[in-house]
C-alpha cells in the first residue's frame, strides 16, 4: 500500500519523514517516483497526474495540496475516489496574517500614502477607528471565519457572506443572492475568501461593485478568475473603488505589460497570502487517513456538485 505525494519537493521531504514515523505500513513516494502504480491507494497533488483512473487502478483518496479544487478536473477522477481539499492550521494561520495586513493596510490608506510617498507628497488624512469602519467577507468557510474572527477583535464592523446561512457571534451574516446586494452595500472593505466554482467565477465585476459604497477597497485573495480585471480598472478610474489589494490574477505570472503592474491604487503580491505547511498538513493528511481507515467523515470533503 503507498501514498503518491505530487507537489513541491521539499515539502513533500518532510512529509516523507512523518509518514515514515506515523504510519511505516504506507509506503511514500514522491512523484516521478511512483512504486508500482497498482500498489497507489492516496494520492496528494496539485495537479494530479493525467489518465489518473487506468494508472492507478486501486486509488482510494485524493487529496489536493491547496485549499481550493479548481485547479482539478474533477471529471477525470473517477467518482467513487472522494477528493478531499486542504484544512490545515498553518494555512489557516498565514491567511488571517496576510487579510488582517491587507485589512489594516486599506484601514489606514497604506496604498494612498505609498503613492504619495513616490510622489514626495506630505498630506495627511484624517485617521479613522475601526469601529467605524465596515470590513465585508465574501466566503464564511474555513478560511472566511478564521478571518472574521480576528478582524472582529481590531473593532472593526464586520460581516460575511455564504451560500447557506450562518450564524457567529458579532458577525453580521448574509447568504445567498438574495442577501448579496445589503452584504455590499454595508461594505467598506471587502474581501474576497470564496472557492473558484462555476457560480463564483467573474463575480468581481462591476455589477457587483456598483453595489458597494463609493470609494470601496477591493481585498482578492481567492482566486484571480473570481475578478473581472478590466471591471476593476474602470471602478478605480471612476472611483467607484479607491483601492485594490490583489493576491491573485487570472494569468499568473501577471504578465508584465499588464496595467496592473503600473496602477498606483492596487497592490498586487504574487500568489502568496497563505501556503500549504509541512507539518500541519501533513498532520492533516494523517489524521484523513486513520478517518478514511475507520469509516469516518473526512475533513474536507469536495462536494462534487457544488464544486467545493
Ligand atoms: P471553504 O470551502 O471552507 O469555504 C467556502 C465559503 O464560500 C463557504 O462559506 C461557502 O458557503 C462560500 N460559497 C461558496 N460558493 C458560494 C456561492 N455561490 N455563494 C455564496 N457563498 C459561497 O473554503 P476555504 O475557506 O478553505 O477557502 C476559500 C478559498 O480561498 C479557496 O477555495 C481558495 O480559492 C482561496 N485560497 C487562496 C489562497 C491564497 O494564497 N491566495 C490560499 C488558500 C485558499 P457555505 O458555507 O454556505 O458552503
Amino acid at each position: 500500500m503507498s501514498f503518491l505525494y505530487k507537489s513541491e519537493p521539499v515539502r513533500g521531504a518532510r512529509w516523507a519523514e512523518l509518514f515514515a514515523a506515523q504510519t511505516p505500513e504506507i509506503d511514500f513516494h514522491i512523484w516521478p517516483s511512483t512504486g508500482d502504480p497498482a500498489q497507489v491507494r492516496y494520492l496528494a497533488a496539485w495537479q494530479p497526474p493525467e489518465n489518473l483512473a487506468d494508472t492507478f487502478p486501486n486509488l482510494e483518496l485524493v487529496f489536493s495540496i491547496g485549499a481550493g479544487v479548481d485547479q482539478f478536473d474533477l471529471s477525470c477522477i473517477p467518482a467513487h475516489i472522494p477528493v478531499v481539499r486542504m484544512v490545515e492550521a498553518g494555512l489557516v494561520a498565514g491567511m488571517v496574517e496576510y487579510a488582517t495586513l491587507a485589512v489594516l493596510a486599506a484601514h489606514r490608506d497604506w496604498i494612498t500614502y505609498a503613492a504619495q510617498q513616490r510622489e514626495g507628497v506630505w498630506k495627511p488624512m484624517p485617521v479613522r477607528t475601526a469601529s467605524s469602519r465596515r470590513v465585508g467577507v465574501l466566503g464564511m468557510g474555513v478560511l472566511g471565519k478564521a478571518v472574521l474572527e480576528k478582524l472582529h477583535g481590531f473593532g472593526f464592523q464586520c460581516a460575511g457572506w455564504s451560500r447557506s446561512e450562518k450564524d457567529m457571534p458579532g458577525i453580521e451574516c448574509f447568504a445567498g443572492e438574495d442577501g448579496l446586494q445589503d452584504f455590499l452595500a454595508r461594505t467598506d472593505i471587502l474581501v474576497c475568501l470564496l472557492p473558484l466554482t462555476a457560480e463564483t467565477r467573474g463575480i468581481l465585476s462591476r455589477q457587483l461593485f456598483q453595489h458597494l459604497p463609493q470609494g470601496a477597497v477591493l481585498i482578492n485573495l481567492g482566486r484571480g478568475d473570481h475578478l473581472v480585471e478590466a471591471d476593476l480598472l474602470d471602478a478605480l478610474d471612476r472611483n467607484q473603488l479607491s483601492a485594490a489589494i490583489l493576491d491573485v490574477c487570472r494569468v499568473e505570472p501577471l504578465p508584465q505589460n499588464h496595467p496592473i503592474w503600473q496602477h498606483p491604487r492596487v497592490m498586487l503580491t504574487p500568489h502568496i497570502a497563505s501556503m500549504t505547511q509541512p507539518d500541519t498538513s501533513a498532520e492533516a493528511v494523517l489524521d484523513n487517513l486513520r478517518r478514511h481507515r475507520e469509516g469516518l467523515p473526512l475533513v474536507g470533503l469536495v462536494d462534487r456538485e457544488r464544486g467545493y
